[in-house]
């Protein structure tokens, strides 16, 4: 052991040399033989990925079959269809059901040198294709069972955000595995410092309740930003006499939730149609965008819209309060803002951008979107 107190290597030097690849060593062809630094390679591949991506919205749940992944890939098609680019992380490892809600099983996953290609939703009511990335894609087949220690599930949250070639997004939606266990751990400790966000997703019941509080907790302990609760299968329709009942007794959940100070955001109806969407590949907020399935998520929607609004506002705050110290702007002030403003919403980044230019009295400012893409 050193008992040196100075690093062994000189923090001057250049970062260690990369190989360029966009993916992580276990996928690369001279794992065996390569001699560069393989920490380096992983950690830069996450960051690089990160500094693309706007808000992250970890959508949890503390049980089981309660709709997250439901609720995850209708709050990421309600975003595309509001006109952001979207992708969903499927970090689900023993049910990983993105494929399926996106239409894409059976699907194998394709490397290049940019990394592991996510596959890509289009339907005409969306500007940007949804960008899909699950573990199904890596699976011999689909009814291959995984069975791993901790260690791989570890390994796995690095690939599914560094691997995989997210390109820029204004929302990744992470569709959480239940609980509170070792892959929310990973995750979080991965994103601390950027912007995530967290949506809890429950039935009404009381079971399902406790076990909501938990993840409340956690959030709250991490200091997560918590966005409010989608309470699912909240209430059916007859399909015979349109009478409305609650197969799930609602319980005294909103005021429990209430009480923790966290708001109940939706009520989404248990609905043959969601189901049936879900089974077919087509998320039922595009599919059918004015039934009243589409309309539930909505408020979910919004709540991800208005924190991420609000997240860059500070950002972008911050970085003037920054810029107005300084004169002149530097190339990493600039670097900055550019950021800020990629976490921007489509539609409102060159106003954005004309506004602070024209506060800085200096024009606007330069786009380098296009460089970015
Ligand atoms: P989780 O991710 O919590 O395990 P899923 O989203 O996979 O749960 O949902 C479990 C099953 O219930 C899926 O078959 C899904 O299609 C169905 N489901 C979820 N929410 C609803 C709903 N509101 N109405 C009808 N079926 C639903």
């Amino acid at each position: 052991m050193s008992v040196s107190h100075f690093p062994s290597h000189d923090p001057l030097a250049l970062a260690p040399e990369d190989c360029g690849r966009g993916h992580a060593c276990q996928f690369c062809p001279d794992e065996a033989t390569c001699q560069l630094e393989k920490g380096h390679h992983e950690k830069q591949l996450i960051e690089s990925r990160l500094a693309r991506i706007g808000q992250i919205i970890m959508v949890m749940a503390n049980k089981g079959g309660v709709g997250k992944s439901t609720v995850s890939a209708n709050v990421a098609a309600g975003l595309a269809a509001r006109g952001y680019r979207v992708g969903i992380a499927d970090a689900d490892i023993h049910g990983p059901n993105q494929s399926r809600f996106f239409g894409f099983v059976g699907e194998r996953v394709r490397i290049d040198k940019r990394g592991l290609g996510p596959r890509a939703f289009r339907t005409e009511s969306i500007d940007h294709p949804i960008q899909v990335g699950s573990l199904a894609f890596m699976m011999e087949s689909d009814d291959t069972p995984i069975v791993w220690r901790d260690a791989y599930k570890h390994d796995f949250m690095h690939h599914l955000i560094g691997s995989f070639d997210w390109g820029p997004l204004d929302f990744l939606v992470i569709d959480m595995p239940p609980g509170t266990g070792n892959e929310l751990i990973t995750l979080a400790d991965m994103l601390e410092g950027h912007d995530v966000a967290a949506l809890l997703a429950t039935t009404p019941q009381e079971v399902a309740l406790m076990d909501s509080l938990k993840a409340v907790r956690f959030c709250q302990e991490r200091g997560m930003p918590l966005l409010g609760v989608v309470e699912n299968m909240a209430g059916v329709t007859c399909p015979h006499c349109g009478g409305e009942f609650h197969l799930f007794p609602r319980s005294h959940l909103a005021a429990a939730l209430a009480e923790v100070g966290v708001e109940s955001l939706a009520q989404i109806p248990l609905s043959p149609a969601l189901a049936s969407g879900s089974d077919a590949g087509r998320p039922i907020v595009l599919d059918a965008p004015h039934g009243p399935e589409a309309r539930a998520f909505m408020p979910a929607v919004e709540a991800c819209i208005a924190h991420a609004s609000e997240t860059f506002a500070a950002a972008a705050a911050d970085s003037l309060q920054a810029l107005s110290q300084h004169p002149s702007m530097s190339d990493e002030q600039s670097g900055e803002l550019e950021a800020a403003l990629a976490s921007v919403p489509d539609d409102q980044r060159d106003a954005l951008r004309a506004e602070l230019g024209a506060l800085l009295g200096a024009g606007s400012l330069p786009n380098n979107d296009d460089a970015s893409r």
